[in-house]
Formats: C-alpha cells, sequence, structure tokens
C-alpha cells in the first residue's frame, strides 16, 4: 500500500536509519507493576529493540540512566482533549477555531505529562485525531468516542430550555453533520451507533446512569435500557468495535454488564456482587478518582450548586470503599483522568495518586497506568510495558514511583519518549 504511505515506507533505503540509542543503567516498572532494575534500554527505529544488563550497542548512542526511574508511557483511558471548560456561556462565546487551539494544547500538555496513548470519552472527533498523527500537534495517540450518547434529558443532554438549543455534553452546539447523542429507543440506539462508526469512533460512548454534577438525574438511576446497550455493543461489534459506558451503579450498571460491555466508567457506587460479575466477563473499571475527590471536595466548601451538592457528598463514603471492592473481587483497573478543564489537561498522572489513596495497592495503581490501559484498549502487544518489540514509549522520573503518592506533583515526569523521540528532553539526554 504505496499510495497509502506516500511511498516512504520503513523499508525505503533513501529513508535514512537512526542510530539507536541505548539508556544505560536504568530502574524499569515492570509488567508486575513492581520496579525492577537497574537495566540496559535499547531503542530504535522507534521500537524497544533490548531490555536487560550489559546491552550491546552496535554504534549506539549511550546515555547514562543511573538513578532515573522509567514506566512505560501512561495510557490515560477516559480524558476529554477538546473539552477545557464545563461552563456553558463560556464554551458558546469561544470561536470554534480557539477551542480546536485548546484541544491542540490540551493534547500538548497531556503527552508532556507522560500519557502517550489516550482514549478520549466524548468531544475529540476524527479530525484532532489526524491531526496529531500528521504532526500538526504534540499529543498522545488517541482512540476517540466522538459523542456521548444518552437519553433525552439525561446525563450527556445539555439542552438549554431557554433558547431550545440542543447542546451536546460538551456544551457544544453539535456540528450539522456529525453524529446525533440522543437515543430513545433501540432504532434510535442502531442509527446514532452506526453514525458514530462513520465518523471515524472506536469506541462507543453511553451514559447508563445519571451524574452527580448535574440538576435532574441520579447516579443511581437507570438511563438506558439493557436492549438499548445490547444493540450498542451488537452494531460496535460489526465493525470491531467497543463500548464504554458512564455508570455509578445500581440497575443501569447491571444493564451495561447484561449488555457486555468492555467498561464501566466511574463506577463508584458499584456493589460486590457487581464487581464480582465484572470480574467473571473481564469488564474493566475506569474509576476516575481524581475528579470525584476534586467535586467532593468542591461539595465540602460549598463551591457547588445545592443540586449537585447533595449528589455528591452522599457517594464522598465510596471514594474509600469501591476500589477495594473491586480489588478483592479480582476485577482489571484501568486509569482514566477523566480531564475535562484546562488546568486538568496535563495533570493526568495525578489519577495514579488518587487510585492510590482510593485503597488500590500500589504495584496495580501503575499496572492500572500502563500495562491494564493497554489491555483495555486492546493496545498491550506493543505498548503498556518495557519490553523487546513494544513501541518506545516511556515516561522517565528521577525517583522511585513505588509509593504511587508523588504522582501528586506536577513536575514528577522528567522526560517523555513517544515513538522513539524525545517529547520531554530528560536532562542527562
Ligand atoms: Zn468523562
Amino acid at each position: 500500500m504505496r499510495a497509502a504511505d506516500g511511498g516512504m515506507s520503513r523499508h525505503d533505503p533513501t529513508v535514512t536509519a537512526t542510530p539507536p540509542v541505548v539508556l544505560r543503567d536504568l530502574h524499569v516498572v515492570g509488567r508486575t507493576g513492581h520496579v525492577d532494575g537497574p537495566v540496559d534500554v535499547r531503542l530504535q527505529e522507534g521500537r524497544i529493540t533490548a531490555v536487560g544488563p550489559r546491552v550491546a550497542g552496535d554504534g549506539s548512542r549511550d546515555v547514562d540512566m543511573a538513578g532515573v526511574f522509567a514506566m512505560a508511557g501512561v495510557v490515560d483511558c477516559h480524558t476529554h482533549l477538546a473539552v477545557s471548560s464545563t461552563d456553558v456561556v463560556e464554551i458558546l462565546a469561544t470561536p470554534a477555531s480557539v477551542r480546536t487551539l485548546q484541544a491542540a494544547d490540551a493534547a500538548r500538555r497531556t503527552v508532556r505529562a507522560g500519557v502517550t496513548f489516550a482514549r478520549d470519552a466524548g468531544g475529540a472527533d476524527a479530525g484532532l485525531r489526524a491531526g496529531l498523527v500528521r504532526g500538526l500537534a504534540e499529543g498522545p495517540s488517541l482512540q476517540i468516542s466522538v459523542v456521548m450518547i444518552s437519553r433525552t434529558g439525561g446525563h450527556a443532554d445539555g439542552h438549554l430550555p431557554e433558547l431550545d438549543l440542543e447542546l451536546a455534553a460538551d456544551g457544544r452546539i453539535p456540528p450539522p453533520g456529525g453524529p446525533g447523542h440522543l437515543v430513545d429507543s433501540v432504532d434510535d440506539v442502531r442509527r446514532v451507533v452506526r453514525q458514530v462508526l462513520r465518523a471515524g469512533g472506536e469506541w462507543i460512548k453511553l451514559c447508563a446512569t445519571g451524574e452527580i454534577a448535574s440538576d435532574f438525574d441520579d447516579p443511581l438511576a437507570p438511563e438506558l435500557s439493557e436492549a438499548e446497550l445490547s444493540t450498542a455493543v451488537v452494531e460496535a461489534a460489526v465493525r470491531g468495535r467497543r463500548v464504554m459506558v458512564h455508570a455509578y451503579g445500581g440497575e443501569g450498571l447491571d444493564n451495561a454488564l447484561a449488555a457486555g460491555v468492555a467498561s464501566i466508567e466511574h463506577g463508584t457506587l458499584l456493589t460486590e456482587r457487581q464487581a464480582r460479575r465484572m470480574a467473571r466477563q473481564g469488564t474493566f473499571l475506569v474509576p476516575t478518582m481524581s475528579v470525584l475527590e476534586g467535586a467532593v471536595q468542591s461539595a465540602r466548601e460549598g463551591q457547588m450548586p445545592d443540586s449537585h451538592r447533595a449528589k455528591t457528598l452522599a457517594i464522598a463514603p465510596r471514594l474509600a470503599e469501591v476500589l477495594p471492592i473491586a480489588s478483592s473481587a479480582g476485577v482489571a483497573v484501568a486509569l482514566g483522568s477523566d480531564a475535562a478543564e484546562h488546568s486538568a489537561h496535563g495533570r493526568n498522572l495525578a489519577e495514579i495518586a488518587a487510585l492510590r489513596r482510593g485503597g488500590l495497592p500500589a504495584h496495580d495503581c501503575l499496572r492500572a497506568a500502563t500495562i491494564e490501559g493497554a489491555r483495555l484498549l486492546g493496545i498491550d502487544d506493543t505498548r503498556g510495558a518495557i519490553e523487546p518489540g513494544m513501541i518506545a514509549d516511556l515516561a522517565l522520573l528521577d525517583e522511585d514511583p513505588s509509593d504511587c503518592l508523588c504522582f501528586d506533583r506536577d513536575d514528577v515526569v522528567t522526560g517523555v519518549i513517544q515513538n522513539g523521540r524525545w517529547v520531554v528532553r530528560h536532562p542527562r539526554a
């Protein structure tokens, strides 16, 4: 397929081969989530080609990395790169050109924080993904869901009644040619899922329950039926795609599990019975703890409308309970920052510390950020571990990340390599 790559394949003799780089004496977070090493890691042509003690250089450029720690590039399974504000008035007053530049800025901040691969949970379109692939902006490799789908009046319905303006969950006026986002029947689900697939979505994102930060809905109230969710799973599977579902708990979460979705987003009110079913079915939990911590803090400080405040305070005790329930049942946990504010993009790794505070064992927090996220996204053959054959995506730190709480600090990542190239050059390199 020479036309597709413009005739510039990796085997083209006119393309200059870059010499390998060997990072010497690096401590690495292994597949188990424990720190190993020191080892040498050789990178060539965007791949990790050798890992071990005393790796041969073969004309390589060697970098002394004694005392430096590396983990595989972080996989963020739930971000919103195209959302920089949740203030509807501000969003409506922002020109589309500025919003595009804000998304590029969010992508840059995200990859520079150490996230080399991300799944967008609503907002990012195929154009943003293509722009990043073409190198028009720095950013993570991306899988997208395009829109958040919900019932009329549900979590992703941003309708402004005074203006009778249909807004998406991110507060934007949906583009005329884009997929719809409201479904009220199995037939609606089938049509909208097909529209998302037409728009290039790798994922279908649906809201199976309400939300805490909203006026009318409830985190335990089901918003889509089992039949509607099953239709989404079946339609997505026709194209080899999968479904991610916003669900806090209750019947809506049961409906999602019965439908066979790939991941539950938030899941804060998960019961032990539901956790056992998730473990049995291999359903991932993406608990988005850091935004929930932030919401609880805002509620306690009174910086929240009353309608949101009561619901947020009601889930507060669950932040210490949900991860022990999931973990002891054997549920696979993957990291999702749920970043949807300008200040949150680039603070994605704070979620690792939040997972730890939530009671997930430290090595599982590091796994959630790397290999488990890669497994959820179906990319674990090339990402999520520092092993020969993997794509050379790495996050470097000048300290041992084993306690995970270091990720609360913005400056913890001191080097980022994506596809074998420095995005943030470590001072030693
Ligand atoms: Zn989200």
